[in-house]
């Protein structure tokens, strides 16, 4: 009888079933392999990549529910993260709108500065990636310095919550921040309509989880990590240290009580997952993870 397949890799899966055919050799093998090893991680690799995709410097950051005395962070890392996994590839956050990058030095869009020095599609060859060939997309949210590759990701299935696709492609969008121009390219790419948790590639190591508040469908996504442990992708869920520290909601969240119930709800997953959670826009956090390394396994 050969070995049974571990957790990590399920012949039935959706998301196997869904993965483009140009992945099927390699897939053919991991699942071979897997027959005969059984359960070893080395099998499975998921690999989490993080990058640069853009810096947003404020002068004030009180419409965030925290006063500009608490702390001297004024500049915001906007990162992009591509998530690995043996059954197809994920882009979780877009980053800053790629004019940005285009103008190549910082642009003033009050209040705040802009700036992206490259563009994700410049990185992704780094890790042997092209912009074009990922099997899905998703952003925590659809505010324009998350999306600003979804003219790109041509192909990608779009995971995304139905709220949020709903208030994005509405005839009237009314969230602030919201800029359809950036993600118009999105409008009739593939998708899968969420309505709650998702479980990207059918294993529970990639699961996307609604976390709405600071938009409708705003949602965090959650990676199990074999060295690292498991780590949740925050999105806007905090900006600051305080934010999460001081349960802080930004002035312009759309449902302040939705937002401090999502967070209550978000801690204790970290909490029952032993999860780490990285706050998104913490540039100094990014920093001290990038000086060892933007690969997590
Ligand atoms: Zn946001």
């Amino acid at each position: 009888m050969p070995a049974r397949l571990c957790g990590n890799l399920n012949l039935s899966d959706g998301g196997i079933m869904k993965t483009k055919l140009r992945r099927l050799p390699l897939l053919l093998t991991v699942v071979s392999s897997a027959l005969v090893v059984a359960c070893a991680p080395a099998e499975s690799p998921l690999t989490l990549y993080e990058f640069d995709c853009g810096v947003i410097r404020f002068e004030s950051i009180t419409m965030f529910g925290v006063g500009d005395d608490e702390t001297d962070v004024r500049d915001m890392i906007v990162p992009c993260y591509v998530v690995e996994h043996p059954a197809g590839s994920l882009l979780w956050e877009g980053g800053l709108p790629l004019a940005i990058a285009e103008a190549g030095d910082w642009v003033e869009s009050p209040p705040v500065l802009l700036r992206q020095d490259q563009t994700l599609a410049d990185q992704l060859p780094s890790i042997g990636h092209a912009i074009d060939a990922f099997d899905y997309v998703a952003f925590s949210h659809m505010h324009f310095d998350h999306v600003g590759a979804s003219s790109e990701v041509q192909g990608a299935t779009l995971l995304i919550q139905q709220a949020e696709f709903d208030a994005a492609f509405a005839d009237s969008v009314t969230v602030p921040f919201f800029d359809p121009a950036v993600y118009e390219g999105l409008r009739n790419a593939p998708r899968e309509l969420l309505d709650g948790e998702h479980d990207v590639f059918g294993d529970g190591r990639v699961r996307i989880i609604p976390a709405p508040g600071h938009t409708p469908g705003h949602q965090v996504l959650f990676v199990d990590l074999a060295e690292e442990g498991p780590v949740v992708l925050a999105g806007d869920l905090y900006h600051f240290r305080e934010s999460r520290s001081d349960t802080r909601v930004p002035e312009i969240n759309v449902d302040s009580a939705l937002t401090i119930m999502t967070m209550g709800r978000i801690e204790q997953m970290v909490i029952d997952e032993g999860a780490q959670l990285w706050i998104e826009h913490d540039m100094a956090a990014y920093l001290e993870r990038q000086s060892r390394s933007n690969v997590h396994r």
